[in-house]
């Protein structure tokens, strides 16, 4: 395999690096990890993405998690465009805004009302301002390795101790605020416990990603996630489950959905806008009482509920509710996997992915990965030149060896026959040297 022309994309890229820092508007973006020009797509359909030097791919990165029916969905499209002919935003309650809620409330039995906002990030930012509200408590309790979108009290890691404050992961978060933030290590009781018992009358709420998939995929133990529940319920803390990347997609009620775990508060981002920026928080009557207007905490939004993207998430959203949509889905995935993992395990390669559902993840390691602690992974470099293999082979995944791929409705076996020969082709490659 010939190193792919990137000619175009190196064009766009100089020319971004003068208008965009890194050149990209959101960092993951710029191939910094594994090297190299950053591709510049110029379409979608189907499984399929091409780059503006019309090199075709077939497509595991999905936008990071939005595109569950692939590219170019014809119902997306007919109903986003249809809605856009009447005008692409008004300010004002429309109908969609109540069709897509009936459609997410009456199949998601736990939350009672939501409020539509335009990201994951803001999702989750008002889903801790309620916390903090209804509680009247301030610490946030959160995991090593979970992404909660770059809100100012989320972005913190760990210190060196195993309960520790969290320090500031980013320049321009106040300490002050970090130390309003407890970061604890994924799947571990014994320190999940200890710290809620001993701080639990200032903690408003804890937060994670159910199924923790933004730092590979660090599967938990059911029985961790259970006790989390029933720790939060004894000791009155609020439990939010992140649900961006593993709502609508593990099952159309997500995580809660998949493991039976009832969650007090739930964010949605990713699939249930269509590929159109939504995102949502949920709860019961009770909690949500108290966003405003009808309480006091306070969250708004000038193109919240947008009408052309609450035609996009009705059209997703529908598709997703067909009968065994998700069943197939993971069973091809299941697959698809086995394929792959199978060639890696004759050949004796130190390699698999780990999947859930339809989100799959490539480790450079036989070792099952609960905790971020396991996380310290040596091998980034067979990653990127695995990554480099795959785009040249044809197949293109997110450009960092921590992120998820994804396979959509719009993969059929046909397609992953061929990506599975071409990722055991690039293993080939990879481990031949
Ligand atoms: C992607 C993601 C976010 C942030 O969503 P944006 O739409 O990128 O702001 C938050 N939480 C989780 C779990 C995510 O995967």
């Amino acid at each position: 395999m010939s190193e792919i022309n990137r000619s175009a994309s190196k064009e766009l890229y100089n020319t971004a690096k003068t208008y965009f820092p890194g050149g990209v508007n959101s960092p993951v973006r710029a191939f910094k990890s594994v090297g190299g020009t950053p591709l510049f797509i110029k379409k979608g359909n189907g499984p399929y993405l091409w780059d503006e030097d019309d090199n075709k791919y077939i497509d595991f990165c999905c936008s990071w998690g939005p595109l569950i029916l692939g590219h170019n969905h014809p119902d997306i499209f007919n109903e986003t465009v249809a809605a856009l002919a009447n005008g692409a935003t008004f300010g004002a309650p429309t109908k969609k805004e109540n069709e897509l809620a009936a459609i997410i409330l009456k199949n998601i039995p736990f939350i009672d009302k939501l409020r539509f906002v335009s990201s994951g990030t803001e999702a989750v930012m008002s889903a801790i301002r309620l916390a903090r509200g209804a509680s009247g408590k301030s610490k946030l309790v959160k995991f090593e390795g979970c992404y909660h979108g770059h809100v100012d009290s989320l972005m913190v890691k760990a210190g060196s101790g195993l309960i520790t404050l969290g320090t500031s992961s980013s320049a321009g978060v106040p300490e002050a605020l970090a130390n309003e933030t407890i970061v604890l290590p994924l799947n571990d009781l014994t320190i999940l416990s200890d710290t809620l018992h001993a701080h639990f009358a200032e903690i408003a709420a804890v937060i994670i990603e159910p199924i923790p998939a933004n730092n590979g995929l660090l599967l938990q133990d059911k029985t961790f996630l259970l006790s989390l529940r029933a720790l939060c319920t004894k000791l009155g803390i609020l439990l939010i489950f992140d649900e961006v990347i593993s709502g609508f997609r593990v099952a159309f009620g997500g995580a809660a959905a998949f493991y039976g775990i009832t969650p007090d508060i739930v964010t949605y981002g990713k699939i249930m806008g269509g590929g159109l920026p939504v995102g949502a928080y949920g709860a019961s009557n009770e909690l949500m009482a108290n966003i405003s207007p009808e309480g006091p905490v306070y969250q708004a939004g000038t193109l919240s509920g947008n009408p052309v993207a609450m035609a996009a998430g009705i059209a997703q959203l529908t598709n997703c509710l067909k009968p065994n949509f998700y069943e197939l889905l993971a069973s091809k995935t299941l697959k698809f996997v086995s394929v792959i993992n199978n060639h890696a395990r004759n050949k004796g390669y130190a390699f698999e992915i780990f999947s859930i559902g339809s989100i799959f993840w490539l480790s450079f390691s036989d070792n099952k990965r609960i905790a971020a602690a396991d996380q310290i992974n040596p091998d980034m470099q067979n990653f990127n030149m695995l990554h480099k293999s795959l785009l040249e082979h044809g197949i293109y995944i997110g450009p960092s060896g921590y992120e998820v791929g994804f396979v959509s409705e719009a993969h059929s076996e046909e397609v992953l026959n061929v990506a599975s020969e071409r990722f055991c082709a690039s293993l080939d490659v990879i481990f031949s040297k």
